[in-house]
């Protein structure tokens, strides 16, 4: 018997909610990419996951823990007693929409102060491009070139630090301390027992970003607990790939 594939479910990554069996994107889709996808793929059921954390979740980690996705944007998801918590509408987990700045920077959702406002290389590679219009100067760009990609990749900012580049450092600065404010007033509100950041630029950094978030967060918790931990993700830049694989297996044959 020849051996067979179904396709049953596709995985995606968004920045929207989703309902509480994860099938269901909540509000509208902005991302064109999605949107197509999801109309080329209308037979198949969608599996849509929000964030890291539902994708590191999916893996089947067993603790409480916060995971924040540290790539293109800033995703992440939560874990409360072993299990995903989606919120009573699907849309819990916005970790990069905490404001940490009331009236602060414009964020890509249109409000003003989020931490997706400063963090994310997206939005750092736009802040970045607009301080060279005013006259800053930076290497950034030059070794995005040198590394031949079309726009400043977690390998590039992560070259621009190592060299010391002085203006990537600034943004790379400022982009943890958002995280920091996020995720301390997180842990505060939650009381979780770890913190899990990933994306790609985990992925680059290793664990010293995970400390270096943690003790940019430490003062803004109000009790942090000796047994707190901040971890880089396991799964790397491969989180959502395999958590979409994970979930899907979990909804068509359980476990
Ligand atoms: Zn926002």
């Amino acid at each position: 018997m020849a051996a067979a594939v179904c396709l049953a479910r596709t995985g995606l990554g968004a920045q929207q909610g989703v309902d509480d069996l994860g099938h269901r994107v909540v509000g509208p889709c902005r991302d064109r990419a999605p949107r197509q996808i999801l109309r080329n793929r209308r037979q198949a059921e969608v599996v849509l996951l929000q964030g890291l954390g539902h994708r590191e979740a999916s893996w089947g980690a067993g603790v409480e823990l916060v995971p924040g996705g540290l790539g293109t944007g800033i995703g992440g998801g939560l874990i409360l007693h072993g299990r995903p918590y989606n919120g009573s509408f699907g849309a819990a987990g916005e970790i990069g929409h905490l404001i940490v700045r009331a009236g602060g920077a414009l964020c890509s959702c249109g409000r003003r102060g989020c931490v997706g406002a400063y963090a994310g290389r997206r939005t750092m590679a736009a802040a970045a491009r607009a301080m060279v219009v005013a006259g800053r100067s930076t290497d950034l760009f030059e070794i995005q070139r040198d590394e031949a990609k079309e726009r400043p990749t977690s390998k590039v900012w992560a070259r621009a630090l190592a060299e010391e580049d002085d203006l990537s450092t600034q943004l790379f600065d400022a982009a943890v301390d958002a995280i920091a404010v996020g995720v301390g007033s997180v842990v505060n509100l939650l009381d979780v027992s770890q913190v899990v950041v990933g994306g790609a630029m985990a992925d680059k950094l290793g664990q010293a970003l995970a400390d270096r978030i943690f003790e940019a967060a430490r003062p803004w918790m109000l009790h942090p607990n000796p047994d707190l931990t901040f971890v880089v993700s396991a799964l790397g830049d491969d989180a959502g790939v395999v958590g979409a694989v994970s979930l899907a297996r979990a909804a068509v044959i359980g476990g």
